[in-house]
Protein backbone atom coordinates (compact mmCIF):
# COMPACT_ATOMS: atom_id res chain seq x y z
CA UNK A 1 0.00 0.00 0.00
CA UNK A 2 1.01 3.49 -0.58
CA UNK A 3 1.77 5.11 2.89
CA UNK A 4 0.92 8.70 3.43
CA UNK A 5 -0.79 8.49 6.67
CA UNK A 6 2.96 9.86 8.38
CA UNK A 7 0.57 11.79 11.03
CA UNK A 8 -0.79 8.79 12.29
CA UNK A 9 2.30 6.97 12.03
CA UNK A 10 5.44 6.71 10.51
CA UNK A 11 7.22 3.43 8.89
CA UNK A 12 10.49 2.77 11.50
CA UNK A 13 13.79 3.55 9.59
CA UNK A 14 15.67 0.92 8.77
CA UNK A 15 18.73 2.74 11.26
CA UNK A 16 16.26 2.47 13.86
CA UNK A 17 14.72 -1.17 13.43
CA UNK A 18 18.44 -2.06 13.89
CA UNK A 19 18.78 0.27 16.86
CA UNK A 20 15.62 -1.87 18.35
CA UNK A 21 17.30 -5.51 17.07
CA UNK A 22 20.23 -4.84 18.76
CA UNK A 23 19.15 -3.31 21.92
CA UNK A 24 16.95 -5.91 22.24
CA UNK A 25 19.83 -8.68 23.09
CA UNK A 26 21.19 -6.29 25.95
CA UNK A 27 20.23 -8.04 28.82
CA UNK A 28 20.29 -5.84 31.65
CA UNK A 29 18.08 -3.85 33.34
CA UNK A 30 19.71 0.17 33.49
CA UNK A 31 19.09 0.93 37.11
CA UNK A 32 21.25 -2.07 38.09
CA UNK A 33 24.81 -1.78 39.13
CA UNK A 34 26.33 -4.55 37.41
CA UNK A 35 27.83 -4.81 34.07
CA UNK A 36 24.81 -6.10 32.36
CA UNK A 37 22.92 -3.40 33.83
CA UNK A 38 26.05 -0.38 32.78
CA UNK A 39 25.53 -1.83 29.36
CA UNK A 40 21.58 -1.33 29.13
CA UNK A 41 22.40 2.09 30.95
CA UNK A 42 24.94 3.05 28.15
CA UNK A 43 21.89 2.18 25.40
CA UNK A 44 20.15 4.95 27.02
CA UNK A 45 21.78 7.77 27.92
CA UNK A 46 23.18 7.59 24.43
CA UNK A 47 19.85 7.81 23.13
CA UNK A 48 18.80 10.59 25.33
CA UNK A 49 21.99 12.34 24.29
CA UNK A 50 20.80 11.65 20.62
CA UNK A 51 17.08 12.58 21.63
CA UNK A 52 17.97 15.91 23.27
CA UNK A 53 20.20 16.97 20.46
CA UNK A 54 17.55 16.72 18.12
CA UNK A 55 15.26 18.57 20.45
CA UNK A 56 18.14 21.18 21.44
CA UNK A 57 18.65 20.60 24.76
CA UNK A 58 20.91 18.77 27.04
CA UNK A 59 20.30 15.21 27.92
CA UNK A 60 19.45 15.72 31.42
CA UNK A 61 16.22 17.65 30.56
CA UNK A 62 15.13 14.72 28.87
CA UNK A 63 12.47 12.19 30.75
CA UNK A 64 11.54 9.00 28.35
CA UNK A 65 7.76 8.13 28.49
CA UNK A 66 5.39 5.99 26.89
CA UNK A 67 4.77 8.33 24.01
CA UNK A 68 3.63 11.73 23.57
CA UNK A 69 0.26 11.35 25.14
CA UNK A 70 1.79 10.28 28.25
CA UNK A 71 4.10 13.09 28.02
CA UNK A 72 1.47 15.72 27.54
CA UNK A 73 -0.64 14.11 30.88
CA UNK A 74 2.57 14.58 32.42
CA UNK A 75 3.35 18.02 31.57
CA UNK A 76 -0.20 19.15 32.27
CA UNK A 77 -0.52 17.23 35.49
CA UNK A 78 2.74 17.62 37.19
CA UNK A 79 2.49 20.62 38.56
CA UNK A 80 -0.29 20.01 40.49
CA UNK A 81 -4.15 20.11 40.32
CA UNK A 82 -4.06 24.44 41.32
CA UNK A 83 -2.73 25.39 38.22
CA UNK A 84 -4.81 26.88 36.15
CA UNK A 85 -4.73 25.11 32.48
CA UNK A 86 -4.79 27.30 29.09
CA UNK A 87 -5.01 25.48 26.02
CA UNK A 88 -5.74 26.46 22.38
CA UNK A 89 -9.41 25.02 20.50
CA UNK A 90 -6.83 23.40 17.92
CA UNK A 91 -5.18 20.97 20.15
CA UNK A 92 -4.36 16.98 20.13
CA UNK A 93 -7.26 15.35 22.08
CA UNK A 94 -4.22 13.84 24.72
CA UNK A 95 -4.14 17.89 26.30
CA UNK A 96 -7.85 18.66 25.67
CA UNK A 97 -8.93 15.20 27.38
CA UNK A 98 -5.82 15.28 29.89
CA UNK A 99 -7.47 18.81 32.13
CA UNK A 100 -9.75 20.67 32.32
CA UNK A 101 -8.73 24.17 31.01
CA UNK A 102 -9.48 27.46 28.94
CA UNK A 103 -9.56 27.17 25.44
CA UNK A 104 -8.06 30.43 23.16
CA UNK A 105 -9.85 30.05 19.79
CA UNK A 106 -7.96 29.86 16.33
CA UNK A 107 -8.81 31.99 13.51
CA UNK A 108 -10.21 31.27 9.70
CA UNK A 109 -6.04 30.29 9.21
CA UNK A 110 -5.91 28.06 12.04
CA UNK A 111 -3.94 30.36 14.05
CA UNK A 112 -4.42 31.22 17.79
CA UNK A 113 -6.05 34.48 18.88
CA UNK A 114 -3.25 36.26 20.80
CA UNK A 115 -5.48 39.41 21.55
CA UNK A 116 -8.05 36.41 23.34
CA UNK A 117 -4.97 34.90 24.87
CA UNK A 118 -3.65 38.27 26.65
CA UNK A 119 -7.09 38.53 27.91
CA UNK A 120 -7.46 35.32 29.07
CA UNK A 121 -4.15 35.24 30.87
CA UNK A 122 -4.52 38.59 32.18
CA UNK A 123 -7.97 37.28 33.55
CA UNK A 124 -6.03 34.36 35.51
CA UNK A 125 -5.80 36.33 38.69
CA UNK A 126 -3.62 34.89 42.02
CA UNK A 127 -2.85 31.64 41.14
CA UNK A 128 -0.24 29.89 38.51
CA UNK A 129 -1.43 29.45 34.87
CA UNK A 130 0.12 26.69 32.53
CA UNK A 131 -0.07 27.41 28.76
CA UNK A 132 0.21 24.44 26.71
CA UNK A 133 0.19 24.42 22.56
CA UNK A 134 0.66 22.96 20.21
CA UNK A 135 3.52 23.89 17.99
CA UNK A 136 2.56 22.05 14.42
CA UNK A 137 -1.10 21.03 14.33
CA UNK A 138 -1.26 17.28 13.59
CA UNK A 139 -4.12 17.94 11.24
CA UNK A 140 -3.36 21.07 9.11
CA UNK A 141 0.57 21.61 9.66
CA UNK A 142 -0.36 24.76 10.93
CA UNK A 143 2.76 26.59 12.91
CA UNK A 144 1.80 28.12 15.73
CA UNK A 145 4.29 32.13 16.49
CA UNK A 146 5.47 30.69 19.37
CA UNK A 147 7.67 33.48 20.06
CA UNK A 148 4.67 35.81 20.39
CA UNK A 149 2.90 33.65 22.51
CA UNK A 150 5.66 32.46 24.59
CA UNK A 151 5.88 36.88 25.11
CA UNK A 152 2.39 36.59 26.43
CA UNK A 153 2.91 33.87 28.68
CA UNK A 154 6.01 35.60 30.36
CA UNK A 155 4.49 39.23 30.64
CA UNK A 156 1.40 37.26 32.29
CA UNK A 157 4.03 34.78 34.45
CA UNK A 158 2.53 32.02 32.89
CA UNK A 159 4.46 28.37 32.26
CA UNK A 160 4.38 27.23 29.15
CA UNK A 161 3.71 23.78 27.80
CA UNK A 162 4.70 22.97 23.55
CA UNK A 163 3.32 19.88 22.21
CA UNK A 164 6.09 19.55 19.74
CA UNK A 165 5.19 15.90 18.08
CA UNK A 166 4.57 17.34 14.45
CA UNK A 167 7.54 19.54 14.66
CA UNK A 168 10.06 17.08 15.59
CA UNK A 169 11.87 16.23 12.73
CA UNK A 170 10.08 18.28 10.35
CA UNK A 171 11.29 21.65 11.92
CA UNK A 172 14.62 22.72 13.57
CA UNK A 173 13.75 22.57 17.20
CA UNK A 174 15.75 24.38 20.48
CA UNK A 175 14.17 24.11 23.47
CA UNK A 176 16.41 25.82 24.94
CA UNK A 177 16.25 29.01 22.73
CA UNK A 178 12.92 28.63 23.07
CA UNK A 179 12.94 29.32 26.76
CA UNK A 180 9.88 27.44 27.30
CA UNK A 181 8.75 25.21 30.65
CA UNK A 182 7.98 21.77 28.93
CA UNK A 183 8.36 19.62 25.24
CA UNK A 184 6.66 16.82 24.18
CA UNK A 185 7.73 14.69 21.73
CA UNK A 186 6.88 10.83 20.17
CA UNK A 187 9.47 9.00 18.51
CA UNK A 188 6.64 7.10 15.96
CA UNK A 189 5.92 10.23 14.45
CA UNK A 190 9.52 10.64 12.35
CA UNK A 191 10.43 6.95 11.67
CA UNK A 192 11.43 5.64 15.27
CA UNK A 193 9.36 2.73 17.72
CA UNK A 194 5.37 3.17 19.19
CA UNK A 195 5.34 3.52 22.48
CA UNK A 196 8.00 5.95 23.30
CA UNK A 197 8.65 9.66 23.64
CA UNK A 198 9.97 12.23 25.85
CA UNK A 199 9.12 15.20 28.02
CA UNK A 200 11.82 17.91 27.77
CA UNK A 201 11.82 19.22 31.37
CA UNK A 202 13.23 22.94 31.58
CA UNK A 203 15.36 22.33 35.37
CA UNK A 204 13.74 25.09 37.19
CA UNK A 205 10.34 23.48 36.88
CA UNK A 206 9.68 20.58 39.68
CA UNK A 207 7.66 18.27 38.37
CA UNK A 208 5.61 15.16 40.20
CA UNK A 209 5.18 12.05 38.57
CA UNK A 210 2.63 10.70 37.30
CA UNK A 211 3.45 7.42 37.71
CA UNK A 212 5.14 6.57 40.86
CA UNK A 213 7.06 3.58 42.11
CA UNK A 214 10.99 3.17 41.76
CA UNK A 215 12.24 6.60 41.03
CA UNK A 216 13.36 6.29 37.77
CA UNK A 217 14.24 9.26 35.15
CA UNK A 218 15.17 11.75 38.53
CA UNK A 219 11.72 11.18 39.83
CA UNK A 220 9.94 12.44 37.13
CA UNK A 221 8.70 8.99 35.50
CA UNK A 222 8.81 5.68 37.21
CA UNK A 223 8.95 2.32 35.61
CA UNK A 224 11.97 0.56 34.28
CA UNK A 225 12.61 2.17 30.93
CA UNK A 226 12.01 0.97 27.23
CA UNK A 227 15.61 0.60 26.58
CA UNK A 228 15.02 -0.55 22.78
CA UNK A 229 12.43 1.83 22.16
CA UNK A 230 14.82 4.33 23.67
CA UNK A 231 17.38 3.46 21.12
CA UNK A 232 15.43 3.25 18.22
CA UNK A 233 13.99 6.72 19.09
CA UNK A 234 17.50 8.03 19.35
CA UNK A 235 18.26 6.28 16.58
CA UNK A 236 15.58 7.77 14.35
CA UNK A 237 16.84 11.59 15.67
CA UNK A 238 20.35 10.82 14.46
CA UNK A 239 18.73 10.11 11.08
CA UNK A 240 16.47 12.89 11.34
CA UNK A 241 19.64 15.29 12.16
CA UNK A 242 21.60 14.02 9.61
CA UNK A 243 19.78 14.21 6.53
CA UNK A 244 19.33 17.71 6.05
CA UNK A 245 17.42 17.66 2.62
CA UNK A 246 15.11 15.43 3.71
CA UNK A 247 12.44 18.39 4.73
CA UNK A 248 13.32 20.08 1.22
CA UNK A 249 12.50 16.90 -0.66
CA UNK A 250 9.30 16.59 1.33
CA UNK A 251 7.71 19.56 1.36
CA UNK A 252 8.51 19.86 -2.54
CA UNK A 253 6.24 16.78 -3.13
CA UNK A 254 3.81 18.34 -0.48
CA UNK A 255 3.89 21.58 -2.60
CA UNK A 256 3.16 19.47 -6.09
CA UNK A 257 1.01 17.86 -4.80
CA UNK A 258 -1.31 21.21 -3.89
CA UNK A 259 -0.56 22.75 -6.99
CA UNK A 260 -1.93 19.92 -8.93
CA UNK A 261 -4.71 19.69 -6.94
CA UNK A 262 -6.33 22.98 -7.05
CA UNK A 263 -5.55 23.59 -11.00
CA UNK A 264 -8.35 20.58 -11.33
CA UNK A 265 -10.52 20.74 -8.86
CA UNK A 266 -12.05 23.79 -8.47
CA UNK A 267 -13.75 23.63 -4.88
CA UNK A 268 -10.94 21.94 -3.35
CA UNK A 269 -10.05 23.92 0.20
CA UNK A 270 -6.81 23.45 1.25
CA UNK A 271 -7.15 23.97 4.93
CA UNK A 272 -4.87 26.40 6.61
CA UNK A 273 -2.61 27.12 3.43
CA UNK A 274 -3.14 31.01 4.62
CA UNK A 275 -0.62 30.71 7.85
CA UNK A 276 2.31 29.32 7.83
CA UNK A 277 2.52 25.46 7.74
CA UNK A 278 5.26 22.42 8.17
CA UNK A 279 5.99 21.10 5.05
CA UNK A 280 5.06 17.60 5.08
CA UNK A 281 1.48 17.61 5.08
CA UNK A 282 -2.22 19.19 3.89
CA UNK A 283 -5.50 18.72 5.02
CA UNK A 284 -7.88 19.10 1.69
CA UNK A 285 -11.50 19.26 1.87
CA UNK A 286 -14.16 18.57 -0.99
CA UNK A 287 -16.73 20.19 0.46
CA UNK A 288 -20.05 17.31 0.39
CA UNK A 289 -18.32 14.57 0.14
CA UNK A 290 -17.88 12.61 3.28
CA UNK A 291 -14.34 12.22 4.92
CA UNK A 292 -14.75 8.46 5.83
CA UNK A 293 -15.79 7.50 2.07
CA UNK A 294 -12.82 9.36 0.30
CA UNK A 295 -10.29 7.79 2.90
CA UNK A 296 -12.20 4.33 1.83
CA UNK A 297 -11.92 4.92 -1.87
CA UNK A 298 -8.82 5.95 -1.31
CA UNK A 299 -7.96 2.36 0.83
CA UNK A 300 -9.30 0.21 -2.09
CA UNK A 301 -6.87 2.30 -4.90
CA UNK A 302 -4.22 1.00 -2.35
CA UNK A 303 -3.60 4.34 -0.58
CA UNK A 304 -3.43 4.88 3.34
CA UNK A 305 -4.62 8.54 4.23
CA UNK A 306 -6.75 9.61 7.22
CA UNK A 307 -9.97 11.75 8.30
CA UNK A 308 -9.56 14.83 10.10
CA UNK A 309 -7.79 13.76 13.63
CA UNK A 310 -8.26 9.97 12.84
CA UNK A 311 -5.15 8.34 14.81
CA UNK A 312 -7.50 7.00 17.63
CA UNK A 313 -9.49 4.24 17.29
CA UNK A 314 -10.43 4.19 13.60
CA UNK A 315 -13.54 6.87 14.48
CA UNK A 316 -13.99 9.46 12.07
CA UNK A 317 -15.37 12.42 13.30
CA UNK A 318 -16.31 15.61 12.18
CA UNK A 319 -12.70 17.41 12.51
CA UNK A 320 -12.65 19.80 15.61
CA UNK A 321 -9.71 21.75 14.21
CA UNK A 322 -11.43 22.62 10.97
CA UNK A 323 -14.37 23.56 13.27
CA UNK A 324 -12.27 25.69 15.22
CA UNK A 325 -11.34 26.96 12.34
CA UNK A 326 -14.76 28.40 11.78
CA UNK A 327 -15.42 25.65 8.72
CA UNK A 328 -18.94 24.59 8.18
CA UNK A 329 -19.58 21.34 8.67
CA UNK A 330 -20.08 20.25 5.28
CA UNK A 331 -16.21 21.45 5.15
CA UNK A 332 -15.15 20.14 8.34
CA UNK A 333 -16.80 16.58 7.22
CA UNK A 334 -15.18 16.20 4.29
CA UNK A 335 -11.41 17.05 5.08
CA UNK A 336 -8.81 14.57 4.81
CA UNK A 337 -5.05 14.60 6.00
CA UNK A 338 -2.26 13.57 3.18
CA UNK A 339 0.55 13.18 5.30
CA UNK A 340 4.14 12.33 3.97
CA UNK A 341 7.35 11.39 5.27
CA UNK A 342 11.19 9.96 4.75
CA UNK A 343 10.12 7.64 2.49
CA UNK A 344 7.37 9.30 0.33
CA UNK A 345 8.39 9.12 -3.38
CA UNK A 346 6.86 11.56 -5.94
CA UNK A 347 5.14 8.48 -7.71
CA UNK A 348 3.67 8.02 -4.23
CA UNK A 349 1.89 11.62 -4.50
CA UNK A 350 1.22 11.24 -8.09
CA UNK A 351 -0.47 8.27 -7.77
CA UNK A 352 -2.92 9.72 -4.80
CA UNK A 353 -3.43 12.97 -7.26
CA UNK A 354 -5.02 10.60 -10.10
CA UNK A 355 -6.72 8.71 -7.75
CA UNK A 356 -7.78 11.17 -5.33
CA UNK A 357 -8.93 13.58 -8.88
CA UNK A 358 -10.47 10.08 -10.23
CA UNK A 359 -13.00 9.56 -7.40
CA UNK A 360 -14.03 13.35 -6.44
CA UNK A 361 -15.06 14.25 -10.07
CA UNK A 362 -17.02 10.68 -10.57
CA UNK A 363 -19.00 11.96 -7.20
CA UNK A 364 -19.75 14.74 -8.67
CA UNK A 365 -21.15 13.55 -12.05
CA UNK A 366 -23.09 11.00 -10.37
CA UNK A 367 -24.83 13.80 -7.59
N1 LIG B 1 0.27 15.33 20.04
C1 LIG B 1 0.14 15.39 18.71
C2 LIG B 1 0.15 16.71 18.03
C3 LIG B 1 0.02 14.21 17.97
O1 LIG B 1 -0.12 14.26 16.64
C4 LIG B 1 0.03 12.96 18.64
C5 LIG B 1 -0.11 11.66 17.89
N2 LIG B 1 -1.33 11.48 17.22
C6 LIG B 1 0.16 12.96 20.04
C7 LIG B 1 0.28 14.16 20.70
C8 LIG B 1 0.16 11.68 20.83
O2 LIG B 1 1.34 10.95 20.60
P1 LIG B 1 1.46 9.39 20.90
O3 LIG B 1 0.86 8.70 19.72
O4 LIG B 1 2.92 9.17 21.01
O5 LIG B 1 0.76 9.11 22.18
Amino acid sequence: QIYLDYNATAPMRPDARHAVIEAMAVAGNPSSVHTSGRAARRVLEDARRDVARLCGTVPANVVFTGGATESNNLALKGFGPDVKVITSAAEHPSVLEAVEGSRVPVGRAGLIDLGALEDILAAGGEGRQLLSIILVNNETGVIQPLAEINDLAKKHGALIHVDAVQAAGKLPLSFDDMQIDLMSISAHKFGGPKGVGALIVNPRNHLMAEIKGGGQEKGRRAGTENVAGAAGFGAACRAVTEDAGELDRISVLRDRLETRLTERLPDLVIAGAEAPRAGHVTCIASPGIGAEKQVMAMDLAGIAVSAGSACSSGKVRQSHVLSAMGYPPEVAGSAIRVSLGWATEVSDIDAFFEAYCAFIEKQRINN
